[in-house]
């Protein structure tokens, strides 16, 4: 049984890896040229998912990179009233640490043996047991899965589906070494997520494993073209800071300051997800797992379905070692169950984010009387 898999992601990797504990050996193709070719994100909160990575002998390894301190939350109206703040006693169980997704993917990538990885290999198409890629090359496969995330190439085997704007804009930027160089806002923010809602608009900030607080400034229901006519000019940093502590109008002077101490990282992201509850008619051959599969809006649910898709798969193909399309089938129907209850689940927190009553709507969320 060849099984190639398309994407070095949390999702490719855990399939790799529970495979690997099974006796099956897999072959991931990343495009990226090296492992450490580009920044590897932020924060993922691991609930679910821990399934996942004790399925692939890798929790206790898990629990040493991960900050169960994460779980802090505070949560404030744009003039500075705390609304709520929720600060993990030493002692609590660890259900939902927040863990650097760069410190993961490590994890799983030096669990698997040397050369399991092939860098710099980006899937093009495939056809009749080859997949090709866009340097010309190719290599057979039995099984193709496609781990290639929310722009997956792999997936237009499966389904027309395409990754839909959902109204929400977010512009990310971040503060690095804040104890060092704002010891003021470090304590401001705290350990985990701070969280302001304004009418139409949010400001998340959250702290990293390396001393680097990332900070969104979320956008609601603004269109696909929202940044062209935004006047944040993404190529001139400085300006952009400034665009959006004018956009941050009538917000207390600390979340302006939270602004201006970012450094010159200014990036636009706009939200998109699959149609909720996508499904495909099982294809021997071809699967999908993580955001390839079902691209929900970005609430907490995302890494922990991809983890769980990788390992379960690889679980259903251990049990059906000669029968690849059972395997296949077997896990895409426990996957679209459980990918669309997850999916719904984060559907609603979203509307939830998005209206204008958010910071209230969230208190009653998380203390309800
Ligand atoms: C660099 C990066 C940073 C991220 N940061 C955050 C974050 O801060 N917070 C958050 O909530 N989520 C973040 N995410 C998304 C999050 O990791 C996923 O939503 C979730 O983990 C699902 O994982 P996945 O394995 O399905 O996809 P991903 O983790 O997105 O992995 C997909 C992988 O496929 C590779 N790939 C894509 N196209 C091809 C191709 N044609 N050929 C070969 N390889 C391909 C990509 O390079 C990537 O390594 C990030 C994703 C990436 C890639």
């Amino acid at each position: 049984m060849t099984i190639a898999i398309v994407g070095a992601g949390l999702g490719g990797l855990a399939l790799a890896r529970v495979l690997h504990v099974h006796g099956i050996e897999a072959v991931v193709y990343e495009r990226e040229p090296s492992r450490d070719a580009r920044g590897q994100g932020g924060m993922l909160d691991i609930h679910s998912g821990q399934r996942a990575l004790r399925e692939a002998g890798l929790i206790e390894q898990f629990h040493t990179i991960a900050r169960p301190e994460g779980q802090d939350m505070r949560l404030l109206e744009p003039d500075g009233t705390l609304l709520l703040q929720e600060d993990t006693p030493d002692d609590a169980p660890s259900l939902r640490p927040e863990v650097d997704r760069a410190d993961l993917r490590a994890l799983l990538l030096d669990s698997l043996p040397e050369g399991t990885v092939r860098w710099g290999q980006a899937f093009a198409s495939a056809g009749d047991g080859w997949v090709h890629f866009s340097d010309g090359g190719r290599a057979p496969y039995d099984l193709l899965v496609g781990a290639d995330g929310a722009q997956s190439r792999v997936r237009a085997l499966l389904t027309d589906a395409r990754p839909a704007h959902i109204g929400q804009n977010v512009v990310e930027l971040g503060i690095p070494d804040i104890d060092r160089t704002h010891p003021d806002l470090a304590a401001m923010v705290g350990r985990g997520n701070y969280w302001v809602f304004g009418d139409g608009l949010s400001l998340a900030a959250q702290r990293n494993g390396d001393g680097r607080v990332r900070i969104g400034v979320n956008f609601y229901n603004t269109g696909e073209d929202w940044f062209d006519g935004s006047g944040i000019p993404f190529d001139d940093p400085a300006a952009a800071r400034a665009r959006l502590i004018d956009l941050l109008d009538g917000w207390d002077a600390r979340f302006h300051a939270l602004i201006a101490a970012c450094d010159d990282t200014v990036e636009p992201r706009s939200i998109t997800t699959l149609p909720l509850g996508l499904t495909w008619p099982s294809t021997p051959g071809v699967t999908l797992v993580g955001d390839a599969a079902h691209l929900m809006p970005p609430v907490g649910e995302g890494a922990n379905m991809a983890l769980l898709d990788g390992a379960l798969l690889a679980l259903a193909l251990a049990a059906h070692p000669d029968d690849l399309p059972a395997a296949v089938e077997e896990y895409e129907s426990e996957m679209f169950e459980r990918a669309g209850a997850a999916a719904r689940m984060s559907a609603e927190m979203q509307e939830l984010l998005m209206s204008p009553d958010a910071g209230r709507r969230l208190l009653a969320f998380f203390q309800p009387s």
